[in-house]
C-alpha cells in the first residue's frame, strides 16, 4: 500500500498524519510519500520583482516549512516517508501526482489552512474528490 498523504500544515493535516501512522503502525509494507503543494505566483507585482527562479525558490521553502510540523509527526512515530513539494495548481497537482508515483490512496484533512468558513469541505478537498479515481479518505 502506498500512501500520498496531502498536507498544508494545518491542524487537519496533522489529523490526517496521524491517521497514516496509526493505519501502518505495525505493517512493514506500507509507504509513505508527503506531498506539499504550492500554487503558482502570477501576480505582475510580484513577477516584476524577483526573477522566476527567486520565485521558484520562495516557494519551495514555503512547502518546506508547511511539511515543518507533519514531518515532526511522522518522525516521532518513526514512520518513514519522502516528502515532497511542487509548484502548481494544488488539487490537480495533488491528484496528477499521486497517479504518476502509482500511489493506492490519498489521505487528506476535511479542512485546511483556510478553515474559517462553515463549509463542511474545503476547496482543496472538494476538487481531489471530484478530479481522482483513487480512493480519498478524508479526515476530520
Ligand atoms: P480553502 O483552502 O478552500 O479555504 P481549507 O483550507 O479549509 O479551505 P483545504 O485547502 O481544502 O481546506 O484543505 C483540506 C486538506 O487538503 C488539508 O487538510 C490538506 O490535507 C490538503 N491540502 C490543502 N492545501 C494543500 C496544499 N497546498 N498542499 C497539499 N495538501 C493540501
Ligand atoms: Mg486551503
Amino acid at each position: 500500500m502506498k500512501i500520498l498523504l496531502a498536507a498544508d500544515g494545518s491542524e487537519h493535516s496533522l489529523r490526517a498524519a496521524q491517521h497514516v501512522i496509526n493505519a501502518v503502525s505495525g505493517c512493514e509494507r506500507h509507504e509513505v510519500v508527503l506531498l506539499n503543494v504550492q500554487a503558482p505566483i502570477d501576480a505582475p507585482e510580484i513577477r516584476s520583482h524577483m526573477k522566476a527562479s527567486e520565485i521558484e525558490a520562495m516557494q519551495e521553502t514555503h512547502g518546506g516549512d508547511a511539511l515543518a510540523p507533519v514531518r515532526e509527526v511522522l518522525d516521532a512515530a518513526g514512520v518513514p516517508y519522502t516528502p515532497v513539494v511542487l509548484i502548481g495548481p494544488v488539487a490537480e497537482t495533488i491528484v496528477q501526482f499521486a497517479a504518476d508515483q502509482g500511489c493506492d490512496k490519498i489521505v487528506m484533512g476535511t479542512r485546511g489552512l483556510g478553515a474559517l468558513g462553515s463549509a463542511l469541505l474545503g476547496s482543496v478537498s472538494q476538487e481531489v474528490l471530484g478530479l481522482t479515481h483513487l480512493p480519498v479518505t478524508l479526515v476530520k
